[in-house]
């Protein structure tokens, strides 16, 4: 029977970015899809700034930068555009070193993803290949799939199985375990579009048109695509929306027929859900498969790319033995609160823009002395797993920044490291990976802020300890010794 590393079920956004992430340690990875090509329907076209780190991790920010565009906002108006909300996403770069908020065409982002992996040869990518029975075993994980094209089954193990299989899973109803429903069900249409001539007057930003009769959304998206979504009403027959008629007749007051072509159309039930268990064993669940929110916010592949950037560092850390497999039981109790933080967000932007939301979307809301109302990201820490929970600075995102003109992720992409202040002068045992700040005014500013003198930064970025006095710094050492070394 072939060994593996580990094996990924499902290269949607979430596989495609953990075989990378595991690919840049030089584990032997094989990634199982059902579908011969890219997944065809619309979905995903926003991402933001922490996203794009973890795809600068992996190396493909330099080709897909190209195929994307910086996001301007959004604004939420009521059934006669009067601005209730406003969204806006400034063009400045952010903690994470990009740009706060980007568009896309998911299909480019696949087609990166993919061909980045090409260049690994101990990852092999089998198409047409549908997963049909997981066996996990104490030190293995054994797989049943059949070669749909070959028309033939083959049996395969591996030290850890992660299933990226999306909203449908087999890995997930394999490891019985339930969706919780959190309460919100709608279908909307979805019409994606190409325009045939340039059109000034359509919005530059995304609009959500909160009106009671008819909500619905306006994207716009990269280069001449543009995107409308709209709620279906439960007494609406799905045929009638669907129909070239009734979708026309829709965009009449943005567009001519003349002006665009329609290139997809579909129902979508937009949904709010999170899976119980993430981790059974040495089988998990990422991505779709182990959550699911509205698209309102843009947020659902961002979040499977956060869910694997977590989780690829703790597997390397146990397929490389530098930790013991404790470790990743931390995966599902630091995700699963900060993606229910995105999803009840994201079901309250829902409510407000089916014009029924009776509470804020978030706290981070104000008006100005006109009484405009704009809202700020939310950005949710980790969940409670590694490091104290004492400790404020904990499970929250550390600054990217640049030393020798590189960023300094790329030192910590692999290896937790300790980075202290200047003022620090003692030596650093050899095997601990360590940057000392020499005057880099990020880095200053972010000392000078947080009112610290050093940070433990895991490989996800995410901080595992903060140190506030530099006499500490050979206890906390100790105190995270397994991370450290
Ligand atoms: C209309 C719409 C708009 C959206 N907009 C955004 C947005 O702007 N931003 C955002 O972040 N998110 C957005 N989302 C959500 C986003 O599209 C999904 O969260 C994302 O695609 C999930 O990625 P995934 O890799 O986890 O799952 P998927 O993309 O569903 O990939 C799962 C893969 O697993 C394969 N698979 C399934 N079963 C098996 C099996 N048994 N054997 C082998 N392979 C299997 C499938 O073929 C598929 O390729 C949107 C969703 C919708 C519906």
């Amino acid at each position: 029977m072939r060994e593996y590393d580990a094996i990924i079920v499902g290269l949607g956004p979430t596989g495609g970015t953990l075989a990378n992430l595991l690919a840049l340690q030089g584990f032997s990875i094989l990634i199982l899809e059902k579908e011969k090509s890219f997944y065809p329907l619309p979905r995903a076209v926003h991402f933001d700034d922490e996203v794009m780190r973890v795809f600068e991790t992996i190396g493909i920010t330099n080709s897909f930068l190209k195929y994307t565009i910086i996001n301007k906002g959004t604004k939420f108006v009521d059934k006669k555009n009067r601005v209730l909300l406003d969204w806006p996403r400034p063009r400045e770069i952010t903690e994470n070193g990009w740009y706060p908020s980007y568009r896309f065409h998911q299909p480019d982002l696949e087609r990166e993803l993919r061909k980045k992996l090409k260049s690994y040869k101990k990852i092999k990518i089998k198409q047409s290949s549908v997963v049909k029975k997981i066996i996990n075993k104490k030190d293995e994980v054994n797989l049943i799939f059949e070669d749909i094209d070959l028309n033939k089954t083959f049996k395969v193990k591996s030290r850890y199985l992660i299933g990226c299989d999306g909203a449908n899973s087999i890995t997930r109803s394999q490891m019985k375990t339930k969706m919780d429903n959190l309460g919100f069900t709608q279908k909307w249409a979805v019409v994606d579009l190409i325009l045939t001539r340039d059109k000034k007057d359509l919005p530059d930003r995304t609009i959500q048109y909160s009106n009671p009769k008819r909500p619905a959304t306006y994207c716009r998206n990269v280069g001449k695509r543009r995107r409308w979504e709209f709620a279906i009403k439960k007494t609406e027959k799905i045929e009638t929306i669907l129909s070239d008629k009734y979708i026309w007749n829709f965009l009449k007051s943005w567009l001519k027929k003349k002006e665009a072509i329609m290139e997809r159309k579909t129902i979508y039930t937009f949904q709010s859900a999170l899976a119980k268990k993430w981790k059974n064993g040495r089988v998990f669940i990422a991505g779709d498969a182990a959550h699911l929110m509205p698209p309102f916010m843009g947020q659902g592949m961002c979040a499977g790319i956060r869910d694997v950037s977590n989780l690829a560092w703790k597997i390397s850390y146990c397929l490389n033995n530098i930790h013991d497999e404790k470790l990743l039981n931390s995966y599902q109790t630091e995700r699963f609160t900060n993606v229910k933080e995105y999803i009840e967000t994201t079901m309250r932007m829902g409510e407000f823009v089916n014009a029924v939301g009776k509470s804020q979307i978030t706290k981070n809301i104000s008006a100005d002395n006109k009484g405009r109302k704009s809202m700020k990201s939310i950005k949710p820490k980790l969940g409670n797993g590694l490091g104290e929970n004492k400790d404020k600075f904990r499970g929250k995102i550390f600054p990217q920044f640049k030393y020798n003109k590189k960023n300094l992720d790329l030192k910590f992409s692999k290896k937790t490291i300790l980075i202290v202040s200047e003022k620090y002068k003692k030596k650093i045992p050899k095997n601990i990976n360590f940057y000392k700040n020499k005057n880099n005014k990020i880095l200053s500013k972010y000392f000078e802020d947080s009112n610290c003198e050093g940070f433990i930064v895991r490989p996800d970025r995410f901080i595992l300890s903060s140190i506030k006095n530099l006499k500490d710094v050979n206890d906390i050492i100790k105190k995270n010794k397994k991370l450290l070394i």
